[in-house]
């Protein structure tokens, strides 16, 4: 039932059939690689963004948190949209990662699979079998939509030009932190020629990971303005900032002392002292933002950290995260 403070806009995800609310919920913050908060306390707050209108949940295997998922739309049927991502190329990985969401989530289909960061035309190639299995778990009903994510302007325009991604989730914010290979306006002209051309997009990364939070109305405010998006994914970590949200997406006028409250906390990448220099983050991160220091530790060049906590789903010590 809606008991939240604004009236969420709703649109059709392209040509999907899918109707999402302009504000997505995005689960990484709340996950084992960032807040790592236990199931009940993750499905509350999730469950908050669902009363107050909110019917679209981001997430992806790599997250570990299919639990928190799972929890939270207990009762809500097929009402609550999920959008979940792998990194399998192969047909036998993708169907591995499409049964492992069914069980877990406990759903007979998913709303909306993405192979998780593709770059360009060459690794969408690169990823052929996987999304020809999910074109065809899509004709059996297990999958309603295939897309992809990506953080370059070439993701976007590869998956343009393909006629089995009909949803683009791209990073896009008004610095244009975490875009690899171009700046905002290039993704913006990107995107657009994406929604011309009849793809789904919702987006990522509006707050730049954590980097815009010093002015958070603005960077989400900028990201509400792109009419070419249909969804804005945003990471939330209690319910009070649920609610920040869900005014600023509903048009609603934020009072100063819920702005007050929510009072954005920065967030960093914390590297334990128990690192072991093993270099796993090091090779994981994409963003080139990882080294290993003279002292023995795992360290960031923080103005390439975009802070997306995925080096966390490697360290075999647990040494690393974001918070
Ligand atoms: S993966 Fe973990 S242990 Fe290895 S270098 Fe990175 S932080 Fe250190
Ligand atoms: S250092 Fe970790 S959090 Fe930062 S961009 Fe690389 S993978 Fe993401």
């Amino acid at each position: 039932m809606r008991s939240g403070p604004g009236t969420m806009e709703y649109r059709q995800l392209g040509r999907t059939g899918l109707k999402v609310s302009r504000l997505c919920f995005g689960s990484l913050t709340l996950s084992p690689l960032q807040a790592g908060l236990p199931v009940p306390e993750a499905a509350r707050v999730m469950r908050r963004a669902f009363d107050c209108g909110v019917n679209f949940v981001d997430t992806a295997e790599l997250y570990q948190n299919y639990d928190q998922i799972r929890s939270a739309i207990e009762g809500h049927g097929d009402g609550v949209l999920i959008a979940t991502k792998s990194y399998a190329h192969r047909r036998d990985q993708m169907e591995k990662s499409l049964v492992l969401a069914l069980r877990a989530l406990k759903r007979d289909h998913i709303d909306v699979f993405l192979l998780h960061e593709q770059e360009s035309a060459l690794t969408l190639r690169g990823h052929r079998e996987a999304l020809e299995y999910l074109a065809k778990a899509r004709e059996k009903g297990l999958v309603r939509a295939v897309g992809i994510s990506t953080h370059h302007v070439a993701g976007v325009e590869a998956a343009t030009a393909d006629p089995n991604v009909e949803v683009i989730h791209p990073v896009i914010n008004r610095s244009g932190i975490g875009i690899r290979d171009g700046d905002t306006g290039a993704m913006l002209r990107a995107i657009r020629a994406a929604a011309q051309n009849g793809k789904g997009l919702y987006g990522m990364k509006v707050l730049g990971g954590g980097h815009l939070l010093e002015d958070a109305e603005a960077a989400l405010k900028f990201a509400i303005g792109i009419r070419d998006l249909d969804s804005v994914a945003v990471g939330m970590q209690t319910t009070l900032e649920v609610e920040y949200n869900v005014r600023l997406f509903s048009g609603q006028v934020v009072p100063d002392g819920l702005r007050r409250i929510v009072g954005r906390r920065p967030r960093r990448l914390l590297v334990e002292h128990w690192c072991l220099a093993c270099g796993e983050c090091v090779r994981r991160c994409s963003a080139g933002a990882l080294y290993i220091m003279d002292d023995g530790r795992a360290a960031a060049r923080q103005e390439l950290c975009d802070l997306c906590g995925y080096c966390a789903s490697v360290c075999p010590e647990f040494a690393i995260k974001v918070i």
